[in-house]
């Protein structure tokens, strides 16, 4: 038997979550190396430029050329049809291809694999793989892990938190290329549906609904069963004019999954392996990408910074458990809107989840306190004095470079006299002292 090949970190996993880790781990100057298959099934997605800006801030470039432009998006919500968004439309297996080539562009080694066990032992991680078209399996030691694999994770602890259990029924065809990119989705009283058309001709159908309220049928019919619930349907009409054959269609668990813990001394779950969102709100590739986003600097104390080893683990476990709860609200809050079928069943369920509390929290709710929490300073992880409010539960620390704690403390201890108070901790600028308190009265603070 061969002996384990040794790595320092490993990624599972090569979708937007395990490539923004491994670019960021690279640029701080760690061996990564990224253990992938490609998706078992070929998606069409929709995002907005913040998610194209947010893969161009984690270094992600080339496989941009995958996401078209922005096609208009027809929304029928409400009892309202409006045609004025627009939404970028991906293919998903070109992205993720472009995504894997473009990690061993940048030399990150990348192993086309599948994991099969990933077993954490006291000072390293044991990952046994099989490597695409290979029938034998490979033993690798790793000193850290990122969990990367999307849904497909598995989750080892009890503890999970879910949302309404929610399945998506997928159709894929392929239309003639050269028509104009589309979008459109339109409420329905047992759920909703979204399609999609690629300037390429590519078409898919998306049925969301609660699985418990319905009966799927064989996987044969799927596609035809998916099409025929959709001909009644007038945002699908459009996208109905192609030929019924099928590239796939597949039924896939779209509910919001959180981990409950997410990040241990050697180990660290990112994107939906970590909390997975309810796609409606759009956000999936964009929430998966805030997960990663700081996830290097925290490997990167833990492995290097001892002393700081508990704020690290601290500040990705309450981000992540704090971005799961502000996009679940977000999604929620969604749901509300639609009012003619609040009663039944799949509304109901998802208009009481998670809680009732507002998205963004209330402005000037409580007043804002001065704590210790965990904050990215440059590479690393560290404690810091930082302002937490109801709406920035998480703390805010720097605002243009200037650490906001001193500044606050200063403003509370001269009510009347605030901008002669900040004007000496502002270099003694009277106008960035009228600026700060300006931005502090707009944060609801005064
Ligand atoms: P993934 O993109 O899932 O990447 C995980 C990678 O790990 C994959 O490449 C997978 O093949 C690989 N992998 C899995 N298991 C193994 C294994 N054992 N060994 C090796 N590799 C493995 N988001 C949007 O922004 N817009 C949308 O319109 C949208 N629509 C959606 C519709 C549905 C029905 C669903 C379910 C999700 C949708 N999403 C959407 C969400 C989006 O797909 C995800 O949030 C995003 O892809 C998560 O990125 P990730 O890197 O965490 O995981």
């Amino acid at each position: 038997m061969n002996p384990p090949l040794e790595r320092s970190i490993v990624v599972l996993g090569g979708g937007p979550a395990g490539a923004a880790v491994a670019l960021g781990l690279r640029r701080l100057g760690h061996a990564v190396t990224v253990i992938g298959v490609p998706r078992a099934f070929d998606a069409i997605e929709g995002v907005s430029d913040r998610v194209v800006a947010g893969l161009q801030g984690v270094g992600i470039h080339a496989a941009l050329a995958a996401i078209e432009a922005p096609s208009p998006r027809r929304a029928t919500w409400a009892g309202q049809t409006t045609a004025l968004n627009s939404e970028r439309l991906v293919d998903r297996a070109a992205f993720d291809r472009l995504l894997w080539q473009e990690l061993q562009d940048h030399g990150i080694e990348c192993l086309a694999a599948r994991v099969l066990r990933w077993q954490p032992q006291d000072d390293a991680h044991v990952l046994q793989v099989q490597r695409t078209g290979d029938e034998r399996s490979l033993t690798l030691r790793a000193h850290f892990v990122v969990e990367a694999r999307g849904r497909l994770a598995p989750h080892v602890s009890a503890g999970v938190a879910r949302g309404p259990e929610t399945v998506a029924l997928l159709w894929r065809g392929q239309g003639a290329p050269g028509g104009d990119a589309a979008s459109a989705v339109e409420s329905l009283c047992d759920g909703w549906a979204w399609c999609a058309r690629l300037s390429g001709g590519g078409v898919a159908l998306q049925l969301t609904v609660d699985p418990s309220a319905l009966t799927l049928p064989p996987r044969a019919q799927l596609g035809a069963f998916i099409r025929e619930r959709l001909a009644s349907v007038g945002a699908a009409l459009p996208f109905l004019d192609i030929p019924a054959d099928e590239v796939h269609a597949l039924a896939r668990t779209s509910g919001a999954v959180l981990a409950p813990t997410v990040c241990g001394n050697h180990w660290l779950r990112v994107g939906d392996a970590a909390m997975a969102a309810d796609p409606l709100s759009g956000n999936g590739i964009f929430q998966s990408l805030s997960s990663a986003l700081q996830a290097p600097m925290v490997i990167h104390t833990l492995l290097n910074h001892p002393a700081d080893v508990v704020h690290a683990k601290r500040f990705h476990q309450d981000r992540v458990h704090g971005l799961f709860q502000r996009f679940a609200r977000i999604g929620r809050d969604f749901y509300v809107q639609e009012q003619r079928w609040a009663d039944e069943p799949f509304w109901a369920a998802r208009r009481a989840w998670p809680d009732s509390l507002p998205a963004h929290g209330t402005a000037g709710a409580a007043a804002p306190r001065i704590e210790a929490r965990p904050v990215v300073d440059r590479d690393r992880i560290r404690l810091a004095e930082v302002v937490v409010t109801d709406e920035q539960l998480l703390g805010v620390w720097h605002v243009d470079g200037v650490a906001v704690a001193p500044l606050w403390r200063a403003v509370q201890a001269a009510p009347g006299q605030e901008v002669e108070a900040l004007t000496p901790l502002m270099g003694g600028a009277h106008a960035r002292a009228q600026a700060m308190l300006r931005w502090m009265r707009a944060q609801g603070w005064l």
